[in-house]
């Protein structure tokens, strides 16, 4: 096997697609030595000898070390300079390189090859004998740090003793002895710390680094940040061995980072900053300011010092054909790391740059205008999920924060208000023009008006999917879940986190995004639905085979969500439309009466209440196909607690209020999402469907006569296990619709369907699709069936699930496919067995995660239904999955 890759002096070994064999800077680097740039001959020690070295026991095979004295024969060769001679030394930088870059790993070591005698040797052949001591107590200092691992700091303060001494303000103005007297005091902290003196044999010194780069592969930073970014254990990392250029030889001399377009913005002009006399690490630990690249940029910033097009006019040109020419090969914006030395440009990385959203949609938009990729590509340049930072304002980065504590990043975008403990003064604060913060332990659906008029909400229970979290996002409402540190009292007002007390009125600031609280307000910056977010999004639709619908059931959210491209509700949840102020009590009057009559009389009540309710979103997304669930959750949610609620419910019906709280205490039960809820509720009290399905046909009459366009009703029936159920509840919903049209003499096309939320009915699908005319997965309930996990206790353990690899992230924000998965590929083959152009949807909360996205295209779903903020993502995410 081949361990030593070259590069430069007209070879190539290898080239940028071998960043498995040679880490993704060897890949790079031997790619660009073969298009012709300026690299430094060097050599790439591949990850296969990584594996290697651990697989026996931490040693080099002998041939290695041949290996890696031909490798540096080739940089011998080529710069004429020799490794360890001290009449003309060779020096390398040594370089870590992963497959992908990864923090947590030993960096870089620049300048090996110096010691006593060969310190002597580049002093005698520079100009300036400064420059080799300054390289040789850079090169310990370093050495001493990465591959010694000896306390930094005292390195650190022997140098600012020196410039102290001296009154210095820069390492530049120490003079070479100063330096040689440093070197001494940083050789004797090395035999100090290390019990041994430092390493004057080069070759000692080479592999010394060699073997840190690949024992840092298994250090405890490393491996945290592979299990956080599932990065295998097994690829190990690359070692790059390259000759020293030298930005610090003086005032023809400089270093410098740069990106080929802004990564914060994406404006298209180079950006980045450099030094000169100085080496690679001064840039990056900001001991001098840098300057800047550009003049443009210089004069905006209304900077003093030169930029390096005024500065090098001539290096700077070529640096910025080499941008050109690097961004045209890779068709991407790169990241580069460059030296000059002595007016001669040297690249020492390229690599594609990260960036943010907003960086990443202009930057894809306008390469693809520029002709540099194509449409398809650049919808594939975007993540999906970054989108989310650009549809809600965001904290703005600068502004500073006191951070209180941190829950579960539930519904993204910022918001600052007065804390208010409940929803009802949420409510009337809102109305008096107040922005708050809604906290509660938890919400329940009584919650959704105060949430409604909260800038944002805090929970300190649930999770992901919580109640809470489901809401605020279909609403568009930041929202952090689950901050288990907070101590609610909402009774007394008041707050408690760690030793802090927060009370009514006080200011909060929460970021969705991240999950942080914060005391006061903290700046927000205004999201930006400008032409390049349209333009992608048109290039997406483009080549999406999903249609994408939304989760919605106010007219406000539908308006959001078709200006967001929605082609349809997927799902509008009725039981929310029970909890406006106005019907409450009829909702309650229903669910306590003793019988059928009972139950009418206040149905009566609601009826024309819904038929306005559905009017109204009929009108929003008029033409487009609209599901409406019918009732779903357990009654006793919309059960009086106070006083004062039975009251009204007993003055409304004459019934005793001993009764009334009799009836309610009846109405418990140990599981209510087990419960009595979904169809069960109009299986046992089918008028409860019928009045819910009288109004929908009403309002779709209504519609179709005001607009002349009929809304197309898709009937949904909740928590279906059997046949038989729907069958049943199909019943009530045609005889309704058969009444309905009778009376109006019209008839409006719609179709009666379940969602597939029950592991049985994900079976017996094939027997359901008798009856149902469309599926929609429930995925929420369907993983916590399948799985038995509660969706709203979730929260306390599941992070330690996936933490331990159990499930490979939370099975209730992305699907489960091994075992989830499975139920719906099997559902929608059976369901389409007996009825062949069957309607499969979705419309969990997985309908908006990308990879849950990905999963339904492969299933071949019609539809995923998204919150309204979704929208967006669902489409791009959809577009990828079909590329
Ligand atoms: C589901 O269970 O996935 C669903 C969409 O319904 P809900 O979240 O209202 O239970
Ligand atoms: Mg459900």
């Amino acid at each position: 096997t081949q361990y030593i890759y070259r590069f430069g002096g007209g070879v190539s070994d290898g080239g940028k697609g071998d960043k498995n064999l040679l880490g993704g800077k060897g890949a790079n680097l031997a790619e660009m030595a073969s298009i012709g740039l300026p690299v430094p001959p060097g050599f790439t020690i591949s990850t296969a000898m990584c594996t290697r070295y651990y697989d026996e026991g931490q040693a080099f095979p002998a041939s290695v070390r041949d290996e890696v004295a031909n490798g540096l024969r080739h940089v011998e060769g080529i710069t004429g300079k020799v490794f360890g001679d001290p009449a003309n030394p060779l020096l390398v930088s040594v370089r870590s390189g992963a497959r992908v870059s990864m923090p947590g790993m030993m960096d870089t070591v620049l300048n090996l090859g110096l010691n006593d005698a060969t310190v002597e040797g580049l002093a005698a052949i520079s100009a300036d004998p400064r420059f080799a001591w300054d390289s040789y107590r850079r090169f310990i200092q370093m050495y001493a740090d990465v591959v010694l691992e000896l306390d930094h700091g005292r390195f650190e303060e022997a140098l600012e003793i020196a410039k102290e001494d001296q009154g210095f303000y820069l390492d530049t103005e120490l003079s070479a002895d100063d330096l040689r007297k440093l070197v001494a005091e940083y050789k004797a902290l090395v035999q100090e710390l290390w019990g041994k003196p430092f390493p004057q044999d080069v070759h000692d010194q080479l592999w010394g680094a060699v073997g840190a780069v690949f024992g840092s592969w298994q250090s405890e930073r490393a491996k945290v940040y592979r299990r956080l970014n599932d990065i295998p254990g097994d690829w190990g990392t690359a070692v790059n061995v390259q000759a020293m250029v030298f930005g610090n030889m003086g005032e023809t001399s400089a270093t410098g980072v740069a990106f080929t377009r802004d990564p914060s913005t994406g404006e298209n002009g180079y950006y980045g900053e450099f030094l000169i006399n100085a080496q690679g690490e001064d840039v990056v630990a900001g001991i001098r300011t840098p300057q800047y690249l550009t003049k443009a940029a210089r004069e905006a910033a209304g900077a003093k010092p030169a930029s390096m097009e005024e500065a090098m006019p001539q290096v700077y040109g070529e640096l910025a054909r080499t941008f050109d020419l690097l961004e045209r090969h890779y068709r991407d914006m790169q990241d580069i790391e460059f030296t000059v030395e002595q007016a001669k440009l040297w690249m020492l990385q390229t690599r594609s740059g990260k960036r943010t959203a907003k960086a990443a949609l202009k930057i894809a938009v306008d390469m693809a205008e520029e002709g540099l990729i194509t449409e398809e590509e650049a919808v594939l340049r975007v993540e999906p999920s970054a989108l989310d930072q650009l549809l809600h304002p965001t904290l703005d980065p600068d502004a500073p924060r006191d951070v209180l504590t941190k829950g579960l990043p539930a519904s993204p975008g910022a918001a600052s208000g007065k804390v208010v403990f409940d929803a009802d003064t949420a409510e009337r604060a809102a109305a008096n023009g107040e922005a708050v913060i809604l906290v509660r332990v938890e919400t329940s659906p009584e919650d959704i008006h105060g949430m409604h008029a909260a800038k944002g909400i805090l929970t300190a229970r649930g999770g992901m999917t919580s109640h809470a979290a489901v809401v605020a996002r279909g609403m568009g409402r930041p929202c952090v879940s689950g901050a288990g540190t907070l101590s609610i009292v909402a009774k007394d007002k008041i707050m408690r986190c760690g030793d802090r007390e927060i009370r009514e009125g006080d200011i909060l600031t929460i970021d969705g995004a991240t999950g942080q609280v914060m005391v006061g307000a903290v700046a927000t910056i205004q999201p930006e639905l400008a032409g390049d977010f349209g333009t992608l999004m048109v290039w997406a639709d483009k080549v999406r085979r999903l249609r994408v619908r939304t989760n919605a059931e106010t007219p406000d959210d539908c308006r959001t969500a078709r200006e967001f491209g929605a082609e349809g509700i997927g799902l509008c949840r009725t039981e929310h439309m029970f909890f406006e102020a106005s019907r409450i009590t009829s909702v309650r009057q229903m669910i306590l009466a003793e019988n059928e009559a009972g139950r009418r009389a206040a149905l009566d009540k609601l009826l024309p209440e819904q038929r306005s309710d559905f009017a109204e979103i009929f009108e929003v997304m008029v033409g487009l196909p609209c599901t409406i669930r019918l009732l779903d959750p357990p009654l006793h949610e919309f059960l009086p607690h106070e006083e004062a609620e039975f009251e009204d419910v007993a003055t409304a019906t004459g019934i005793d209020i001993e009764k009334l709280k009799r009836r309610a205490a009846e109405l418990h039960e140990f599981n209510p999402m087990l419960g009595h809820r979904g169809c069960r509720l109009g299986v046992t009290y089918p008028e409860i469907y019928e009045m819910q399905a009288r109004a929908i046909f009403m309002a779709a009459c209504d519609v179709a006569e005001k607009s002349g366009e009929a809304p197309v009703p898709e009937v949904m029936i909740p928590l279906v296990a059997t046949r038989r159920e729907l069958e049943l509840m199909k019943l009530v919903v045609d005889k309704a619709a058969g009444e309905v049209f009778a009376e109006r003499g019209r008839t409006i096309e719609y179709l009666v369907g379940t969602m597939i939320e029950l592991p049985r009915a994900a079976l017996k699908a094939g027997e359901i699709a008798e009856q149902a005319e469309f599926f929609s997965f429930g995925t929420n309930d369907l993983t916590q069936t399948t799985l038995g996990v509660s969706r709203d206790d979730a929260a306390r353990f599941l992070s330690v699930y996936v933490e331990k690899g159990i499930y490979a992230r939370d099975p209730f924000v992305s699907i489960d496919v091994e075992g989830v998965g499975e139920l719906i590929a099997l559902a929608a083959e059976r369901g389409r067995a007996t009825r062949p152009d069957i309607k499969l949807g979705i419309c969990g909360e997985h309908g908006g995660d990308p990879a849950s996205i990905a999963f339904c295209e492969q299933v071949g779903l019609d539809y995923v239904s998204a919150s309204p903020y979704r929208v967006p993502i669902a489409r791009l995410a959809a577009a990828q999955a079909a590329l």
